[in-house]
């Protein structure tokens, strides 16, 4: 985007006619030039010859061409300090366009040069920063990003020489990189860079545009905190009525049906609501896992078990099955596959199999859950794993939910040192996959 913007910015601006209708003639340097050489070219032609036609030969007539020489030098130098001072001010009409079109940009934008020194900056990354002026943020960019401390979204240091602005030097081009700094007041704000590279004829140069996502990012930590207030004030209620309908059941009072029913949709609700809750925690950098060494594959049969008795229209099948003892959070790896299977049932609405696979590959066990389903629609298949992003939403197969439980597996399996990953084909089913390392010593085993 900002390498597009340079473009035009620095290519179009003395084509522009500064008036309506067709532009006026103006003396252009070029036309300065040939008007010079015509009448230089008649004065050296024919000035002599006047000279001598008028001015009889003696004294008088050599100081007239002393005069008439020096008369030349002097139109000369007159002519060259106009064409001089046209270039110099239509040089700098044009470095003023470019200078104000930066300045009424409402993101912040920084132009580097090869050395990595910022060379240029508007006003919006005056305010952002909350510098005193310009010249002070034209340095090294290595020095503004120690004086700002620049950072990772996640809080972490950037490693030597891997901020955007100095990957796009090499010809990088990024969009959306999060980062945070330190303004000079102190406050901590969050950005979203766009950096690329531009091609002048002076060399290459960066362009990095940085927006403001501070009120963006406060909002959407207002609503994870509300979702997370309001996940624990559910937890209460859900478990007394979980109690109470469990009771009824024991005591073999009410109706067997409505309370299974009952029984089924509680322990949806509790499932998002400890979903939410997991989240927050895990949002805010979450509490230890609390790892033991068990093995993965009963834990799977296990879960499978427990969810074929509320899924009686599908068939759960573990299809696979080798020990696979890992050093691993249960409890956190038990929603892990609760979510998968849930999902794979839920979008297979035919009631078709779902086929599950334990498997140890070198160091790794992998799961995998296949369903023959609805699959996921090609263009909505790279923002699955987004929060709260459903990509049945607003479809006859919205089958409900809130878009958190891959977004929460995939950060618990890459916290225990994993990876998830899913190919889907639309009509046809999904197949989702995550890997775990074996407990050390069972790698080979
Ligand atoms: P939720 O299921 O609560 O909506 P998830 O984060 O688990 O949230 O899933 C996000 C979205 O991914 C789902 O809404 C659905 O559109 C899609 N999805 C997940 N698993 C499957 C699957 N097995 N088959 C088809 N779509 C799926």
């Amino acid at each position: 985007m900002s390498g597009e913007a340079a473009q035009p910015a620095g290519a179009g601006t003395s084509e522009v006619p500064d008036g309506e209708g067709p532009a006026p003639r103006r003396l252009t340097p070029l036309r300065i030039a040939a008007l010079y050489a015509v009448l230089g070219a008649t004065w050296i032609l024919f000035s002599d010859r006047v000279l001598e036609a008028l001015v009889p030969e003696g004294p008088l007539q050599h100081q007239l061409q002393t005069a008439k020489g020096w008369f030349f030098v002097l139109a000369t130098a007159a002519l060259l300090q106009l064409l001089v001072r046209r270039l110099v001010a239509e040089l700098r009409q044009r470095d003023e366009r470019i200078r104000s079109t930066l300045d009424s940009m409402p993101d912040a934008v920084l132009v580097l040069d090869e050395g990595a020194r910022v060379v240029e900056v508007n006003r919006a990354a005056v305010d952002l920063l909350g510098a005193a002026d310009k010249p002070e943020l034209l340095v090294p960019l290595a020095a503004l990003a120690e004086r700002f401390q620049l950072r990772r979204a996640d809080g972490s240091p950037f490693p030597p020489g891997r901020y955007a602005p100095l990957r796009a030097l090499r010809g990088e081009r990024f969009r959306g990189y999060e980062a945070i700094f330190r303004r000079a007041d102190g406050r901590d704000v969050y950005v979203d860079i766009t950096a690329s590279p531009v091609h002048g004829r002076s060399g290459r140069l960066a362009v990095a545009v940085v927006r403001d996502m501070s009120e963006l990012r406060r909002f959407e930590e207002m609503r994870e905190d509300f979702l997370a207030t309001a996940a624990h004030e559910f937890k209460t209620p859900l478990a007394v009525i979980k109690a109470q309908a469990q009771l009824l059941q024991r005591r073999g009072e009410g109706d067997p049906h409505g309370l299974q029913v009952l029984n089924r949709q509680v322990e949806r609700l509790s499932r998002l609501t400890h979903q939410l809750l997991e989240l927050s925690r895990l949002r805010l950098g979450g509490p230890e896992l609390r790892r033991e060494t068990y093995d993965l594959a009963e834990q799977v049969a296990e879960v499978l078990a427990r969810l074929q008795s509320l899924a009686a229209g599908h068939r759960l099948t573990l299809a696979r099955r080798e020990p696979a003892p890992v050093y691993a959070d249960r409890e956190r790896m038990e929603q892990v596959l609760v979510n998968l299977m849930d999902n794979a049932v839920k979008f297979s609405p035919g009631g078709c199999d779902v086929e599950t696979t334990v498997a140890r590959l070198g160091s790794e066990v992998q799961v995998s859950v296949r369903d023959q389903g609805l699959g996921i629609p090609r263009d909505k298949q790279a923002r699955i794993f987004e929060r709260y992003y459903r990509a049945h939403a607003g479809t006859p197969e919205d089958y409900g939910g809130i878009g958190v439980g891959l977004d929460m597996s995939r950060e618990i399996v890459s916290r225990h040192g994993g990876r998830m990953w899913f190919e889907s084909e639309p009509g046809a089913g999904s197949v989702f996959t995550f890997t775990l390392p074996l407990a050390e010593g069972a790698a080979h085993g």
